[in-house]
């Protein structure tokens, strides 16, 4: 027998037990999508990598360590073509707003997807090298009630897919006016204690010192009492943060402020917020998250466009509705066509009618003893066997109670497996 070959490291098959959950979260994804007046976009897998470095910031962990890059056809120009999986959807959705020119389209625009991100990182429990995110973003509205809104969505999703203790976490990291001060007020108090960092945060602490704050390895002492955002805040970054709070406190949201929550990205600005199921926190438990990025249209060529987005992990989201315990919605009943000998025609014909009537139908295409047939229709989880033979009439057996009704219109099987 010839090797067998395993799927890479860091990925995932979804096994047909598997998929019923991801179907429920997608479902409620697109619904709400649908409810809160989101647009679908769909967006390339990968994108030019200059876009992530841009858009992201070369001290992103994302860019920095976790790029998943692409080569063109070997042989081919493209060889080392500079291409990268997308590791999050916000910079190719910006990408295609300046693109297409839809800043001109009547705003504020508000754009979804769903679908696979990549990250090149040391997979673990809960950290994938493909994983999927539900998306929104809203580009063209300074806030702060689309930030509250957002807010809400996140809070809401968590809810229908029927989660509970779900925490939801809120920061302000401010604006190209008071951050500086901020950075410079962290720079300080870092780097009077600069021995107590890890490497990757003594590397970043001057190219990037918010992100010494999201640092796993730090101290609990040093965080407790590093400057806080909020703190720093000018004028209208603290009246936006406030006016955000207020609706979430007028919308019955609650949340938690955490000042160590940076979306350490160069080009995010003033909100951020994260979600997480309570006393699971940590770096890799967070459920989703999202923030503004009012310079990042700016920095990708467009016109100064305040923004933005919320991103869902689905794979954390569904791990945390299986630790929970979470029931699914019950599948509707499957029904199965069984016959003698070779009247596939009319198994067929049969099953098409009740597929019509919207009923669940896998009709036995073998040519086996009707005791097989009944027999795997009970193994494959069948409700009902309906059993064709000459008559225009069918058989019905109840597969849980082994009754049967003989002589059984069609119109009466659709009533009876609908009950
Ligand atoms: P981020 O943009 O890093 O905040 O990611 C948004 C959400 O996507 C996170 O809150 C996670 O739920 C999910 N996520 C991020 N990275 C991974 C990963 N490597 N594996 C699985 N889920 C992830």
């Amino acid at each position: 027998m010839a090797k067998t070959i395993t799927a890479p490291r860091g990925t995932r098959d979804l096994l047909p037990e598997e998929t019923q959950a991801w179907d429920q979260v997608e479902a409620v994804a697109r619904d709400l999508a649908r409810r809160y007046a989101f647009e679908r976009i769909e967006i390339p897998l990968f994108e030019r990598v200059e876009l992530f470095a841009r858009g992201l910031g070369e001290s992103s962990d994302a860019v920095e360590k976790e790029m998943f890059r692409v080569a063109g056809a070997k042989g081919s120009n493209e060889e080392a073509a500079p291409w990268a999986l997308r590791p999050e959807p916000t910079a190719g959705i910006v990408r295609a707003f300046i693109e297409h020119g839809m800043h001109v389209r009547p705003g504020p625009l508000r754009l979804t997807l769903i679908g696979p991100m990549f990250r090149y990182d040391r997979p673990q429990a809960g950290r994938y090298r493909q994983f999927s995110q539900w998306d929104v973003e809203v580009i063209g509205d300074a806030g702060p009630a689309v930030d509250a809104e957002l807010i809400e969505l996140g809070h809401r999703f968590y809810a229908e897919v029927g989660l509970t203790d779900v925490v939801t976490r809120i920061n302000s990291i401010g604006d190209a006016e008071c951050r500086p001060l901020y950075r410079e007020a962290l720079i300080h108090y870092f780097a009077a204690n600069e021995g107590r960092l890890s490497e990757d945060s003594r590397r970043r602490l001057r190219v990037n010192p918010l992100r010494v704050l999201d640092d796993k390895e730090l101290a609990p002492d040093l965080a407790a009492d590093a400057p806080r955002g909020i703190d720093h805040l000018c004028g209208s970054c603290r009246e936006h943060f406030d006016a955000i709070r207020a609706l979430l406190d007028a919308l019955g949201v609650r949340y938690e402020l955490d000042h160590r929550l940076v979306r350490g990205l160069d080009y995010y600005t003033r909100t951020a917020f994260e979600f997480y199921v309570a006393g699971r926190e940590g770096q890799q438990q967070a459920l989703g998250g999202g923030g503004r990025y009012d310079g990042l249209v700016e920095v990708l060529g467009g016109r100064p466009t305040p923004g933005i987005g919320l991103g869902i992990g689905l794979d954390r989201t569904i791990l945390a509705m299986e630790e929970q315990g979470v029931a699914l919605p019950a599948r509707a009943p499957l029904i199965a066509v069984l016959g003698t000998g070779d009247d596939h025609a009319r198994r067929l014909g049969i099953a098409a009618t009740l597929r019509e009537a919207g009923v669940v139908v896998r009709p036995d295409g073998s040519s086996r003893k009707l005791g097989k047939q009944l027999e795997s229709a009970s193994k494959a989880g069948a409700r009902w066997a309906v059993i064709v033979g000459e008559a225009e009439a069918v058989a019905l057996k109840d597969l849980a109670s082994g009754e049967q009704r003989d002589a059984v219109s069609i119109e009466e099987v659709v009533a009876a497996v609908s009950e």
